[in-house]
């Protein structure tokens, strides 16, 4: 099949949602469940409708739009992504992967194109965890990883739960989020990392994500006057941290390119000028794509910790806060991807996700993959976030075929 996406088409939708919580920066501000964002889906909803598609909505806010197959019994083919943004984010990431899987729909449509499968696109809620965490919970409801009363009684910085901020954007809906009617899923986004500008590549086939872990550091030292207490006497716990925050980049060059650690929070307990630092707090963030070598990570952190605090003389106490597995998209939808790129004549390798999406979560329940294009500079989560027209429609045109290869054309 010879079919394409309209590029003029996606390019105005993405233009025209753009506009919606546009910030003066040329970025977007549409926030989980915001009066902005009820107007992106509202503009989504009425596009849906335009299409003639059939628009339920579920109870935690996951809007799905259903264009039928031949098949009446057959389970659907998932296509979407998110409208919500971070607070200063950009035009691109969530929006463009909902808007091509509308245009996919339009196109089908313009086409008279028949598939056997139905196919249902959908946004889902608070993708970002911007406003309310933690971020992809609309999916993680529809995965059941998190309890709908849980994501419920969730709130924002300013006390408003999700199922208060629901009720006032008029989006909580009555479906009960029903997995056991879909087929495979499948989203389109931008990589937001440098890798496939870097390499000249369209099209990513997405192969899974990374495993993560979140550990928190607390050290105690002895707080003492920073004047009159001798340096070889101290158990200065900041000092500590600093030796240990050296080893961790040193431990993790052992694990280039592929494995990851930050250092984005710390704090020193009852911070003051002229005391040596008694306690401190530190959060570390290590990632790797590879099952097992997370653990290797771990280890040689915690060992190389404990013998800072022995050699300082301060006690470290490490506990682990956060744990997700690696992620293995499925093989069959992958081959979809790179059958379609092949199809197009578009340039592809395989990519790890560097960041949490919606289809990890889809990936724990029914068969899943994404479809990666370059972004300018490798940039998202800023205003100045960018995506080239030509690779814009590229990813459309590889998830049009990718998702046709799984819902079967009627001849
Ligand atoms: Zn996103």
């Amino acid at each position: 099949m010879d079919l394409k996406i309209n590029e003029e088409r996606l390019w105005r939708s993405l233009t025209e949602m753009g506009k919606i919580g546009a910030t003066p920066l040329g970025g977007v501000c549409r926030l989980a469940l915001s009066d902005d964002e009820r107007r992106g889906r509202d503009l989504f909803v009425e596009w849906c409708k335009d299409a003639g598609l059939t628009v339920t909505v579920d109870e935690i806010g996951n809007i799905f739009g259903r264009r039928e197959g031949t098949d009446a019994s057959a389970t659907a083919v998932l296509v979407g992504s998110h409208l919500d943004t971070q607070p200063k984010g950009g035009r691109f990431d969530g929006a463009y992967g909902v808007l091509a899987a509308l245009e996919l729909v339009r196109t089908l449509n313009d086409a008279g194109t028949k598939t056997v499968r139905p196919i249902e696109i959908v946004s889902w809620t608070n993708e970002e965890g911007a406003r309310f965490t933690p971020s992809l919970l609309g999916s993680a409801v529809f995965a059941r990883e998190i309890t709908l009363e849980k994501a419920y009684a969730l709130k924002d910085s300013e006390g408003v739960s999700v199922e208060e901020a629901l009720q006032g954007c008029g989006y909580k809906g009555s479906a009960a989020p029903t997995k056991e009617t879909v087929d495979s899923y499948f989203e389109v986004h931008i990589e937001q990392g440098p890798i496939l500008e870097r390499n000249g590549t369209t099209i990513g086939v997405v192969t899974g994500g990374q495993a993560v872990r979140w550990l928190d550091i607390n050290i105690t030292g002895f707080a003492s006057h920073a004047g009159t207490t001798p340096m070889e006497v101290r158990k200065d716990a900041f000092f500590a941290g600093a030796d240990m925050a050296m080893a961790l980049e040193l431990i993790v060059k052992d694990f280039a390119p592929k494995g990851l650690a930050t250092i984005g929070d710390l704090k020193v307990s009852n911070p003051s000028r002229n005391t040596i630092a008694g306690q401190l707090y530190f959060s570390v963030d290590i990632r790797h794509p590879e099952p097992g070598e997370i653990d290797v990570m771990e280890t040689a952190i915690r060992n190389e910790f404990e013998s800072i605090a022995r050699a300082r003389a301060v006690e470290v106490q490490i506990n682990r806060f956060l744990s997700i597995p690696v992620t293995r998209f499925d093989d069959a939808c992958q081959t979809l991807v790179e059958r379609a790129a092949i199809h197009l004549g578009y340039s592809h390798e395989p990519i790890t996700s560097g960041a949490g999406h919606d289809a990890i979560n889809l990936s724990r329940v029914v068969p899943s993959t994404m479809v990666f294009i370059p972004c300018v500079d490798g940039l998202s989560h800023n205003e100045s976030e960018d995506a080239l027209q030509t690779d814009v429609t590229a990813g459309a045109n590889v998830l049009l075929h990718s998702v046709l290869g799984r819902a079967g054309v009627r001849p």
